[in-house]
């Protein structure tokens, strides 16, 4: 039997992911009363899945401050939870072409004046740093020797454990059915176990959160998008010491990093699988995905893996890792209250970049429910930013744009000599 439903909280937090489990957390820390619904396993969703890559350069000063304080905050959980959660092993992005040097020198002056770790390194001492990899054809670099990754399992035990010290209530296998809205007001959470009283909710349902959007009559500009990358195995042939930078090579489109004596490298290709996530069961565990040897973004990611990477290719020993990462229009996360529903708020649309999010999410996300306002800058991040759009009211308009935003991530060109600049649509997150 599991354990009755409180019948009432402060807070119902919607999705057991790192989004939902952050805020869960630091608003118990504030003194409020929490329940987290989990529909199956807490961080068996896209946390599950992810490759945990923290890097904190981003194309606007206020996303790369939020996530340099995010190292901050997991240096703390560390030590309150005892559990080894940051491998900092610096990170570097690499350019091949005169567009992408010219987009690292914007990077390098932009994360200097605000007093991130970052310079410009030589290819000789590229080559040094990463033996394994293809340097000849490169024409600049930069390093940033706090950047790392984080450990997604790790992260969520860290959660867990402050948050239930804390007083957290955490159920799975409780899919929240329906949400008590009377006269525009949230009044309560219904599952199939009972209903909880509460006068505020957060949808952190990550894939699935714009069917809790649903169940407020109201559209969230989501989309569920598939992602795959590859490990490969130890080596003793390419040897790859754990501690190697990570790498970006937006130009490839791929990232990479260390893990466990092999290398983990990922694509953000023009395509992208779409997932109806409502077509999905209950119980769907993502941990299930899986990919046939011949898939065509497989295909894809091998491919542009070889060009930076050239021992790998399609006899390499490997596993695929796939899932499912939830994408905005513009590249950017809803974090923030619904204008129309109170007591509903929206934490969601992390774009493949929640796990780094994920700890100062939770600091923003108690700020907004506690205090109404945060110090940290949310402009670019408010829930409500596309109510007004009419193309952007309906799934199908939704899914396009989405899935183009997607399609450009890696593609486009940051910094002040590309498309974008400061507030320029998915400037300032796809690093
Ligand atoms: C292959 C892959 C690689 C990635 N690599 C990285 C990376 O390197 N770095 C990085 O920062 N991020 C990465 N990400 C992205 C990262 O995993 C996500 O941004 C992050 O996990 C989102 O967390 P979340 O809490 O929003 O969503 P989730 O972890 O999906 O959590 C949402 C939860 O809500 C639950 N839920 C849904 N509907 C309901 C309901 N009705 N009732 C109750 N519960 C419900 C779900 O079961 C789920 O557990 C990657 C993602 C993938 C798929």
């Amino acid at each position: 039997m599991p354990d009755a439903l409180p019948a009432t909280s402060d807070v119902v937090v919607i999705g057991g992911g790192v989004a939902g489990l952050s805020a869960a957390m630091q608003l118990s820390q504030r003194g409020s009363s929490v329940t987290v619904l989990e529909r199956e396993r807490l961080g068996n969703g896209s946390t599950g899945r992810a490759a945990g890559l923290l890097g904190q350069l981003r194309g606007t000063s206020a996303a790369t401050r939020m996530l340099m304080d995010g190292v901050k905050i997991v240096g703390e959980l560390e030590e309150r939870a005892e559990v080894k959660i940051f491998v900092q092993t610096g990170s570097l992005r690499v350019a091949s072409t005169d567009e992408r040097a010219r987009e690292i020198s914007d990077l390098v002056t932009m994360g200097q004046e605000i007093g991130f770790a970052i310079e410009h390194l030589p290819i000789d001492e590229v080559a040094g740093l990463l033996p394994y990899m293809r340097t000849d054809d490169l024409v600049d670099a930069c390093y940033c020797p706090t950047d790392g990754h984080l450990q997604p399992a790790e992260l969520v035990t860290a959660y867990l454990k402050i948050g239930r010290d804390n007083g957290v209530e955490y159920r799975s296998g409780c899919p929240v059915r329906g949400l008590d809205i009377v006269a525009g007001r949230l009044r309560g959470v219904k599952t199939d176990q009972g209903t909880i009283e509460t006068a505020t909710v957060i949808n952190a349902a990550g894939p699935w959160s714009y069917l809790v959007a649903d169940l407020a009559e109201s559209p969230l500009q989501t989309a569920a998008l598939g992602h795959v990358y590859l490990t490969t195995r130890p080596d003793d042939n390419q040897p790859v010491d754990r501690h190697s930078p990570a790498i970006r090579d937006r130009h490839l489109r791929i990232y990479s990093r260390p893990e466990s004596g092999g290398l983990i490298v990922g694509m953000y290709g023009t395509e992208a699988v779409q997932h109806d996530m409502g077509s999905l069961p209950d119980d769907f565990d993502m941990s299930a995905l899986t990919v046939r040897a011949d898939d065509l973004h497989v295909a894809l990611l091998i491919d542009a893996t070889r060009r930076r990477f050239p021992w790998i290719d399609e006899r390499t020993p490997l596993t695929i890792t796939r899932g499912i990462m939830t994408f905005t229009p513009d590249g950017k996360p809803f974090c923030g209250r619904h204008p129309e529903i109170e007591g509903l708020f929206h934490c969601s649309g992390f774009c493949g970049h929640g796990i780094v999010q994920s700890p100062a999410i939770g600091v923003i996300m108690a700020d907004l429910v506690l205090d109404g306002v945060t110090d940290y800058d949310i402009e670019a991040i408010q829930a409500d930013r596309f109510f007004e759009h009419p193309e952007l009211q309906a799934r199908p308009g939704i899914e396009t744009a989405c899935y183009q935003m997607h399609a450009e991530y890696y593609g486009r060109i940051e910094g002040a000599h590309g498309a974008g600049s400061e507030n320029t649509p998915g400037n300032d997150l796809s690093s």
